[in-house]
């Protein structure tokens, strides 16, 4: 769909309105035209959401203005099957039952089997038949238990527990690495002379690289497309195809372009809202791979940021996406062009893996992690300890 933006009008126009008057984020006025308020309030929202700030509506931003308009209490939420509730109800949910130390994974807006099991417990433990759907009792009893209860992030504590239960070896994780674009997507492509470089052809080179690092260290390793798809797969089936094969971490790699040839540098993304409802493994992981990279590529350092993108919000484990310098800046590109270069990328994603499953007690200084090393470790057989 072609994004709703500044200047359009129409019926869809006053739909968008309504949402964002709602949230109070655009005062009460009739009217069908995407006004300069109405594009001020869109980028406020978007900034809410932890989605690409643009002030326009494309798909993405519509689902996210669409399941806005859902107050928790509105209606009863249940499992449903197979097309879940989903809506900022079901977000406070579950930002309400994280609150109080049930585990139902990330506040992702999804009524799936995880929530409906949390929403069971929580009954269970306050007298009510446990039956995993919030009605009227349900609510009542959230309500009047308010936010006394209040465990600390609870939801971090899990998901780290989960990867220190599984110990530091690489042997036996499995890894989904996903090429960004492909098919009739190409990402960011720039012409140099009679060559072209384009974004999804170097990233897949890089996939397959790390893939080649990761799978001699004893990882399984699966890519979410080939060299030349046929069409260009979207976020949300690249999420379901990690989540299917149960991965421990999930990468997607991207480069960066920008109008401005100046533009340059790596940056990091992880799962969170400016709610500070975040992924504390993705954070760390997200924060591992930005530290490893600059310090062995000396790419300019864009950190680490928290974004509710559907590829970080719908994957159930640690997942980050990483752009990789800006094929735009003549200076990233001279580098990634560089098979040398692409496979110091590839080392410093490998130690970062790596560190993840180290206990942070036991953790190394960045750049000290000998990656040819852990080949011969796992060629020896040892279980690293
Ligand atoms: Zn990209």
């Amino acid at each position: 769909m072609r994004p709703i933006r500044p200047g359009d009008r129409g019926p869809a126009v006053t739909e968008i309105r309504t949402v964002l008057t709602g949230l109070e984020l655009l005062p009460p006025a009739i009217g069908d035209e995407f006004d300069v308020a109405t594009e001020r309030a869109v980028r406020a929202f978007q900034q809410s959401r932890g989605l690409s700030v643009d002030g326009r509506v494309g798909a993405e931003t519509w689902r996210a203005l669409d399941a806005a308009r859902w107050r928790l209490g509105a209606r009863t939420l249940y499992h449903a099957v197979p097309e879940p509730f989903t809506g900022e109800d079901v977000r406070s949910l579950q930002e309400r039952l994280l609150e109080m130390g049930y585990d139902v994974g990330h506040a992702d807006a999804i009524y799936g089997v995880r929530t409906a099991r949390a929403v069971a417990q929580f009954q269970r433990e306050v007298g009510l038949k446990p039956d995993g759907s919030c009605g009227p009792h349900t609510m009542g009893a959230l309500r009047r238990l308010g936010r006394k209860v209040v465990g600390g992030r609870p939801q971090w504590l899990r998901e780290s527990d989960a990867i220190r239960q599984s110990g530091p070896t690489l042997v036996g994780r499995t890894v989904v690495i996903d090429p960004g674009h492909g098919g009739t997507d190409p990402g960011v492509v720039v012409p140099d002379g009679p060559l072209r470089w384009c974004e999804a052809d170097l990233v897949h080179d890089l996939a397959s690289r790390l893939e080649g690092r990761l799978a001699a260290a004893g990882v399984r390793v699966q890519l979410t497309r080939g060299p030349t798809p046929a069409t260009c797969l979207p976020d949300t089936d690249r999420a379901q195809l990690a989540n299917s094969l149960g991965a421990d971490v999930f990468i997607s790699l991207h480069t960066d372009g920008h109008a401005n040839p100046e533009a340059d540098g790596v940056a990091t993304y992880h799962y969170g809202t400016d709610n500070g409802v975040t992924s504390a493994t993705g954070e760390r992981l997200a924060g591992l791979v930005q530290r490893e990279i600059v310090a062995r590529t000396g790419l300019r350092d864009c950190r680490t940021h928290a974004k509710a993108w559907d590829l970080l919000r719908l994957t159930r484990m640690p997942a980050v996406r990483v752009e990789v310098g800006y094929l735009t800046s003549p200076r990233d590109r001279n580098r990634l062009v560089d098979p040398r270069f692409r496979d110091k990328v590839v080392e410093a994603i490998v130690a970062a893996v790596q560190r993840m499953f180290f206990p942070i007690e036991r953790d190394v200084p960045t750049g000290s992690i000998d990656v040819s090393e852990l080949r011969k470790v796992v060629a020896a057989g040892a279980v690293m300890d």
